[in-house]
């Protein structure tokens, strides 16, 4: 492993960058101060402040949502193609500013330059492709069985939504959801988590350099999430929300939406297991393993939690997963070389710490890393354990840090059964060389995803989204725009 981290203010483009990123709360097509004051924002490789921004109150989240309201009858009478057309404009201008976006996700989150450059890309994809889903809204017509009437079944948009984002992906999980919602002519209040604030200011800059609508997207950044957006769940108002994050955090929103009877999406955790049959492809589930753990330095709802394979080949497979592991760079994002920043917090490398403990003093072996890294900044080394044993903590819990936990395991019954012990099911990867046996796992696993041969599955055009604990509701794909309407049905006389 290299050390390339080096202890540095921001250079001229950097502080250029985020001179231009807007600092208020955008409402009502106005950008405005937050009634708590401001609010700071870190570069988790440094631990330095890189700008200041307004912190938004209980009230100030009202007023996005009376924006949002106030703002409702014109957008979802605006002609379908138009709203497309805006995505368009949207996605356009994104890839001009590609660049911009990805150092503002880097320094904000600390994700290395390339991945953030492949950030930018998955998330332009749904402006992209909900621009286009937007004039495929469609109803349909015809006779009752009984021929005594005709029925008319039409879609409709939900309303004024309320949008919660994630730290992880500050743009994709952003225009995963404003893109499927501006589509189908609904409004929103979107809140980004106080960590990463500053590419949804900057992406709503881009919105409004696209053409937005005043009051169509509305941003409330805040320090204080619990207080800000209670009040506005419970607001009759407002009709739909989406949430992307935490298990925990989802439950208590879903409790306060059963108020209101609300349109729920919840994209929450996961614990994926990443199963290797002795008849893989050694090659290939060592590249997928990596994507699918390394990935974000390892902080994804999709993650490879726990690497399941098969005792034949466990141990070829650890020396080789370690190898890889051995020639990463660890240091901020923007340096060649980088493949491991830092993890977004002290708590997440005192999370990843602790799961390795207990996995060590129950009997697992540490091939390489296992400990923090010293300041500045909050890194963790990239780990590899193997002889995982049941019961360990790192089995249950979401690890989001770069500790690759490998299980041994002797049939697949066994495999099987390790796999779905959990109570997520969001995404499960398996490599077999074996077609009936990799269709045997599509059928038998329970997950909402799944990657056969494949270590990444995340794309615009497919249903995104969880079993079990994992969540409600799809993102992406054609399922993704139905999230955000509502069925109508009517009945009328026959006209003859
Ligand atoms: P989190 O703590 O649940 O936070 C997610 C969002 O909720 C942030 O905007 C956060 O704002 C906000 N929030 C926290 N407490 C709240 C409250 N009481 N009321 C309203 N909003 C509240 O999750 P995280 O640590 O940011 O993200 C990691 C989690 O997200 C992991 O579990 C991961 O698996 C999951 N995730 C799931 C998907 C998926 O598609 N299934 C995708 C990405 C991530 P503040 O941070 O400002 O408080």
């Amino acid at each position: 492993m290299t050390d390339n981290r080096q202890t540095q203010l921001l250079d001229a483009r950097e502080a250029e960058l985020l001179a231009g990123v807007p600092d208020g709360l955008f409402i009502a097509g106005q950008w405005r101060a937050g009634e708590r004051g401001t609010l700071d924002v870190t570069d988790p490789a440094t631990g330095q402040v890189v700008k200041t921004i307004a912190d938004a109150s209980a009230a100030d989240g009202r007023a996005a949502l009376d924006a949002a309201c106030d703002a409702f009858p014109a957008w979802a009478a605006t002609p379908a193609r138009e709203r497309g057309e805006l995505l368009r404009r949207a996605f356009d201008l994104l890839q001009e500013r590609k660049e911009e976006f990805a150092l503002l996700m880097t320094i904000e989150m600390g994700k290395p330059l390339a991945e953030a450059r492949g950030e930018v890309a998955y998330g332009g994809e749904f402006l992209r492709w909900f621009g286009e889903e937007a004039a495929r809204i469609q109803g349909r017509y015809g006779p009752n069985p009984e021929g005594t009437g005709r029925m008319i079944v039409s879609q409709h948009p939900v309303g004024p939504c309320f949008l919660i984002t994630p730290w992880n992906f500050p743009l994709a999980m952003a225009t995963r959801k404003i893109g499927p919602a501006l589509a189908a002519g609904c409004t929103v209040v979107v809140k980004p988590a106080a960590l990463t604030p500053l590419t949804t200011l900057y992406f709503a800059k881009l919105l409004e350099d696209a053409g937005l609508p005043k009051g169509v997207v509305n941003v409330v950044t805040t320090s204080s999430s619990g207080a800000v957006s209670e009040p506005i769940i419970r607001d009759p108002r407002l009709r739909k929300l989406s949430f992307t994050g935490s298990t925990g955090v989802g439950q208590r929103l879903l409790e306060q939406a059963a108020q209101g009877v609300l349109r729920t999406s919840m994209e929450l955790g996961g614990n994926a297991p990443f199963v290797v049959f002795d008849d893989a492809d050694l090659d290939k589930a060592v590249d997928g393993a990596i994507a699918a753990k390394f990935r974000n330095i390892g902080q994804a709802c999709t993650a490879a939690n726990r690497l399941i394979v098969h005792r034949a080949v466990a141990e070829e497979f650890a020396r080789r997963v370690t190898e890889r592991v051995q020639g990463f760079g660890i240091g901020r994002g923007t340096e060649d070389g980088v493949t491991i920043g830092p993890l977004i917090n002290q708590s997440a490398v005192d999370k990843a710490a602790a799961l390795v403990d207990d996995a060590v003093e129950r009997g697992a072996s540490v091939r390489t890393g296992g400990r923090p890294v010293e300041g500045p900044g909050t890194f963790y080394e990239p780990t590899v354990l193997t002889d995982v044993q049941p019961g360990s903590d790192i089995l249950r819990e979401e690890i989001f840090g770069p500790v690759l936990a490998i299980v041994p395991f002797d049939t697949e019954d066994d495999a099987v059964r390790l796999a779905n012990d959990t109570e997520y099911g969001l995404v499960s990867y398996v490599y077999t060389e074996n077609l009936a046996r990799g269709q045997r796992m599509i059928e038998r696993l329970e997950t909402g995803m799944m990657g056969l041969n494949v270590g990444v599955v995340s794309n615009a055009a497919a249903p995104f989204g969880g079993w079990k604990m994992s969540g409600l509701g799809r993102e992406g794909g054609a399922e993704g725009i139905h999230e955000y309407l509502q069925t109508k049905y009517t009945l009328t006389p026959n006209p003859f």
